[in-house]
């Protein structure tokens, strides 16, 4: 789950990290106050989407010679102007995709006069089993490029989960990033700071890019990305509290009340599986014939026939998908269940695709015959590659 970026900041302030005096809006109406609020004279007005590269972003209300979606103002006036211009208008960015994203909320914050901006992010590094420090010199602009061009500008250090940030970590940062004086002692007391919040959150990523020198020779916080676990969630009321549903994925969110593991592709060949593993194996095999898998939708385990319904009722609301996929290995999870599922779907919702069931296991035949005598065109397939076959070609046409 991600946040936006001033419950980011506002969530590592509480943890005693230097970020900037801001005020989140979702009126226009608003931003005066909010601008007067803060001390001035330089103000920053930036856009809240679950996207980076805001700032080179364009709006596509507003042509290709309008500033971007985060914007410094040098007065209250200038503050209110660009609101009533980015509030409700749709960011592009290099990671929104061309459809762009609503820009509801804005954060109006109290401008730094820069002098660098660094690279500084946290992360399960899975290769030494540790949360590791990514930091670069080369901050602000796009650590992919930095990462491709110039790998050597990137430090990654790792920190022993016993011992915690211990100061030869804080050294190392300190040395990869060339902080010194007042600007190092600012990096001695934030780097532990941002572990502590990583790993007591539940984090899976904390990126601050930029992390920058201001002109007065200290550290501020002046970029904030953050993603949690989702498996990790149920501990943090707090964290779940700032979850905005208009950034996600509509499909997602349904899916999520029903615990389904379901994400949203770009394919056209819908899947319900029972597994990870399995449902892998499902969307490698609808490759090798040639399509593509609209959704990768997991009912795991346990489900019953309501979930089965509800997983079956999200795939088919996609209208990208031009025909499903059923691929059922019932172990724990019994095949009739499954069958019962699908058959209480399709009566609700219709069925407008070609449907492709395969079921093996537990109960398989008493499956089959709910599926045989439902009444509904289901292709019955003996096997796996049996099924893929016949769903591409059914899509095919
Ligand atoms: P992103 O484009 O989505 O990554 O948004 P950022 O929050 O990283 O802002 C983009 C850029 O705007 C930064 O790299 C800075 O160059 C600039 N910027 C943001 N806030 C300030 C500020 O307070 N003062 C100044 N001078 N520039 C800022
Ligand atoms: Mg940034």
């Amino acid at each position: 789950m991600n946040i936006h970026e001033y419950q980011a900041k506002q969530l590592l302030k509480g943890y005693g990290a230097p970020v900037a005096e801001g005020v989140a809006i979702m009126k226009a109406g608003e931003a005066e106050a909010a601008a007067r609020s803060l001390p001035g004279p330089l103000y920053v007005v930036k856009s809240q989407i679950h996207a980076g590269g805001r700032g080179k972003g364009k709006f596509k209300e507003l042509g290709p010679d309008a500033k971007g979606g985060v914007r410094l103002a040098k007065s209250v006036e200038d503050v209110v102007r660009n609101v009533n211009e980015m509030l409700g208008n749709t960011l592009v960015t290099a990671q929104t995709g061309d459809a762009g994203k609503q820009v509801n909320r804005l954060y109006i914050e109290d401008g730094a006069d820069i002098d660098r901006e660094l690279y500084l992010s946290l992360l399960v590094d899975r290769s030494v089993g540790r949360v590791a420090f990514m930091v670069s010199t080369e901050g602000g602009m796009d650590i992919e490029a930095v990462a491709h061009d110039t790998p050597e500008k990137i430090h990654t250090i790792a920190i022993d989960p016993e011992a915690g940030v211990t100061a030869a970590d804080v050294a190392r940062i300190n040395e990869a990033l060339e902080l010194a004086g007042e600007a190092a002692k600012d990096g001695e007391k934030l780097f532990p700071i941002l572990y502590k919040a990583f790993v007591e959150k539940d984090m899976s990523l904390l990126e601050v890019n930029p992390l920058i020198v201001m002109t007065n020779g200290r550290l501020r916080v002046l970029d904030a990305k953050m993603s949690f676990d989702g498996n990790a969630l149920f501990r943090h009321d707090d964290v779940k509290e700032l979850r905005d549903e208009t950034e996600e994925d509509a499909k997602e969110i349904e899916a999520s009340k029903w615990d389904l593991a379901y994400v949203a592709l770009d394919g056209n060949i819908g899947c319900m599986v029972n597994g990870a593993g399995l449902a892998m194996a499902t969307m490698d095999i609808i490759k090798l014939y040639g399509k593509e898998p609209a959704n990768f939708c997991d009912v795991g385990g346990g489900a019953g026939k309501e979930k089965v319904a509800a997983a079956f009722k999200i795939i088919t609301a996609d209208p990208k998908v031009e025909g499903i996929l059923v691929n059922i290995f019932g172990g724990i999870m019994k095949c009739d269940v499954i069958a019962e599922g699908v058959v209480a779907a399709v009566q609700e919702v219709g069925l407008k695709v070609p449907l492709v069931v395969r079921l093996e296991g537990t109960n398989v035949e008493l499956g089959k015959k709910i599926l045989n005598e439902s009444g509904l065109a289901i292709t019955a397939a003996d096997d796996l590659d049996d099924a893929a076959k016949k769903i591409v070609a059914a899509v095919n046409g």
